[in-house]
């Protein structure tokens, strides 16, 4: 078999060339980042989780319109995409306080912001991912005026539809990050949502008790990031036996590394 050529490794993801001129592979990894980077750990089976949520969810967005640079999954932890020139923008989008705003603004976590908020932020880790205004993205061209516009009213159509999905299974959609690409044709580019959409890159709240199904149980050392992981593929439906075993996207390793360890050994 010959070997395929990696063109990027990230913190969540390995992007290896595709099959096809203009596809990639992305591979979802288990290893989680926090704090740009200064904590580091494992999530067990978050690759495999976060490959099938964001399928689903990009699938989806493909069923109203939205122009994305998902193709298809190709097995447990990888997707075949269209390649992209990624804008070097990070898009936040935030419903409730909490994070980074609550600290920068004073804020307290959980009040409802007044309207949805756009933010964005400079694809930088070593300055550290900082917020920019549209000013800045014009001024140094990360973007054109005109892709600002179809990447904000992507982002807005994006955030109605989850929150509207999340709510029908009891989840509050506080805050996500997006990230777009431009493809070209000939002397045109157009914008396409690239990256991946999963609880990685979004804040989820259950709707009854508030408890936090997303990557802040591990930034904030609550524990119990599998299940809750697991928790949100399974009211998505990706979960397919009844007593919540997970189905096609169960990973084994993470199974074996339960029963070894018997921190919390699967339910009979
Ligand atoms: O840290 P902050 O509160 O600004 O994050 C806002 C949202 O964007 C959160 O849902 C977080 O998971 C996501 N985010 C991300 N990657 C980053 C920065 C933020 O996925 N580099």
């Amino acid at each position: 078999m010959s070997r395929r050529r990696q063109i990027y490794e990230g913190k969540a993801k390995i992007l290896y060339e595709g099959p096809e001129p203009g596809t990639i592979i992305q591979y979802f990894k288990d290893d989680a980042t926090a704090f740009n980077a200064e904590k580091k750990g494992t999530i067990n089976g978050k690759g495999v989780i976060n490959n099938r949520i964001s399928e689903y969810i990009f699938t989806r967005l493909g069923h109203i319109g939205m122009p994305t640079h998902f193709i298809r999954r190709l097995n447990m932890r990888e997707q075949l995409v269209r390649q992209v020139e990624i804008v070097p923008i990070e898009v936040i989008v935030r419903n409730v306080a909490a994070g980074s705003i609550c600290k920068r603004l004073g804020l307290t976590e959980g009040d409802p912001l007044p309207h949805t908020l756009i933010e964005y932020c400079l694809k930088d880790d070593a300055l550290g991912d900082p917020l920019v205004a549209e000013e800045h993205i014009a001024c140094f061209n990360w973007a054109s005026n005109e892709e600002m516009q179809d990447i904000s009213s992507m982002a807005i159509r994006t955030n109605d539809f989850l929150c509207g999905m999340f709510a029908a299974i009891d989840i509050r959609l506080v805050d996500f990050k997006l990230e777009f690409g431009r493809i070209y044709d000939g002397d045109y580019s157009r914008i396409i949502l690239a990256d991946e959409i999963s609880p990685d890159g979004c804040r989820l709240w259950d709707m009854k008790t508030g408890e936090k199904l997303d990557k802040d149980r591990f930034r904030r050392d609550l524990g119990g990031e599998e299940e809750a992981y697991q928790e949100v593929a399974r009211r998505l439906g990706l979960l397919n036996n009844e007593d919540d075993k997970p189905g096609e996207v169960f990973d084994l390793n993470a199974h074996r590394g339960k029963l070894r360890g018997d921190k919390s050994k699967p339910k009979k």
